[in-house]
């Protein structure tokens, strides 16, 4: 599909559009598909069999006029249809310019415009669906609503600094106080979304560490039941993270196989033990895999000490199928944890690890609230606004000019929130990871 957007939208489709039936494209009824042909405005030959919309403006998704012209799709005969629509004055959109469009055009606010984002880059159903529900405005709505609450306290309290001496029925410290604590409150249990919004927006992430050749990617392997990582018998041969995405209880899980965990001096190696390292931060579970053939390297067992302590570690001891060297007591000593018996070969024990990621994703997932918020942007402005709010509710005394200026405050940010006030640059940053046509 070729989207045109702007003023020119329909001149650009009378100049390479001709109707089937023979009448002029500049009288198409909005919203009506016509049948005809895209043709080269050059030398007037067919470039291909379309059908065209036009939209009338402001009823359109960018509140412009849109021509939308759907082709047979293929890449050399789209090129032609763009390049006869540039030829005739317009040029190419730049990424996300038609949201972007919108938003400046007042069709959305901020926060619709990124859940559209949002939308596109889902990876699993339930961050979906909360997209979908902030690109139809409830993020928005919430913030509307909790702003207008301080906008008016807000005019109570410019009545009462306007006529200070007029014996009217003003509003309290009191009374503002209580309000903004209400405020503050509501805006907190929005806040306390925000964790589970970033885990369902980047998906769970579990990485399995261990030395060289006990089996990680052959257990990956198994867990994700298809071939994605190479296993070798030579030791260190993932050199370098491998993922792919698993899909638990309909959430999608990223899982990470890590060069193996052993001091050497290939710089390659030290670079994958680094990453695995800095892998090992970032992951919501780990699993610490041995070789139950092999007893506990002094070495192994200082890298399984240090990385025992993070919060979220499984021993796994894999080989199952093979008599074991390894003393399980004391992979039990180092985690305090029970290990999990596995075998890649034979697929002993996958179920369990299955079972672990199942119920760890689980325990993340308790939705209770329906605003849910996971996007960095939104959380600093609701932060900013909690803390304007907490400096309004402590000068909760005469004057009340302190209380006004911290909810002034407050609802400047959280009008950021929809995208009032933001700067070019902030507006490029979110734009910029848009693809080209949306
Ligand atoms: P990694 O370096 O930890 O990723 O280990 P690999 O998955 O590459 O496995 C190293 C070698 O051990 C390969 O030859 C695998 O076939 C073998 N292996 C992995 N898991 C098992 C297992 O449970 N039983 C047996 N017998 N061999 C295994």
């Amino acid at each position: 599909m070729v989207r045109i957007s702007g003023a020119l939208a329909l001149t650009i489709a009378t100049h390479i559009f001709k109707r089937k039936d023979g009448k002029n494209v500049a009288e198409m009824m909005p919203r009506k598909i016509y049948l005809g042909s895209i043709f080269d405005p050059k030398n007037g030959e067919d470039i291909d069999e379309a059908q065209v919309v036009f939209f009338r403006h402001p009823k359109t998704y960018t509140g412009e006029d849109m021509v939308e012209m759907y082709g047979h799709g293929g890449i050399f005969v789209s090129e032609k249809i763009l390049d006869a629509a540039l030829k005739k004055g317009a040029r190419f959109a730049e990424r996300g310019e038609f949201t972007l469009r919108a938003f400046l055009n007042g069709k959305i606010d901020l926060t619709q415009a990124e859940s559209v984002l949002d939308i596109i880059k889902a990876k699993n159903d339930e961050f979906l669906r909360i997209s979908l529900k902030n690109q139809k405005g409830e993020l928005q709505n919430r913030i509307i609503n909790i702003k207008s609450k301080l906008i008016s306290i807000l005019a109570e309290i410019e009545v009462e600094i306007e006529y200070p001496d007029e014996d009217f029925n003003f509003v309290s410290e009191e009374k503002i106080k209580e309000i903004a604590i209400e405020v503050r409150d509501e805006l907190k249990a929005i806040l306390s979304t925000y964790k589970m919004g970033k885990f369902l927006r980047e998906g769970f992430k579990i990485a399995l560490l261990g030395p060289p050749n006990v089996g990680k990617s052959s257990i990956m392997n198994k867990l994700l039941t298809k071939n994605r990582v190479i296993v070798t018998p030579l030791p260190g041969t993932t050199r370098d993270l491998v993922g792919d995405w698993l899909t638990v209880g309909g959430m999608d899980v990223l899982l990470m196989d890590t060069a193996g965990l052993t001091e050497t001096e290939d710089l390659i190696e030290k670079e994958g033990i680094k990453k695995t390292e800095e892998f090992a931060e970032q992951a919501d579970l780990l699993f610490f895999v041995f070789d139950g053939t092999r007893p506990i390297s002094p070495k192994i067992r200082k890298v399984a000490e240090v990385i025992a302590i993070k919060k979220n570690v499984k021993p796994v001891i894999n080989k199952q199928d093979l008599p074991w060297e390894i003393s399980p007591l004391d992979v039990e000593k180092i985690f305090g944890d029970k290990y999990v018996p596995t075998s890649a070969l034979t697929g002993e024990g996958i179920e369990i690890l299955k079972k672990i990621i199942n119920d760890e994703v689980k325990k993340r997932l308790d939705i209770e609230t329906e605003t849910v918020i996971s996007n960095y942007r939104h959380k600093e402005c609701i932060e900013k606004a909690i803390e304007a709010l907490s400096e309004a509710i402590e000068n909760a005394q005469p004057p009340v000019d302190i209380m006004s200026i911290n909810i002034r405050r407050a609802t400047e940010c959280l009008g950021n929130i929809l995208g009032e006030n933001v700067g070019d640059a902030v507006l490029e940053e979110i734009f910029s990871n848009f693809c080209v046509g949306k």
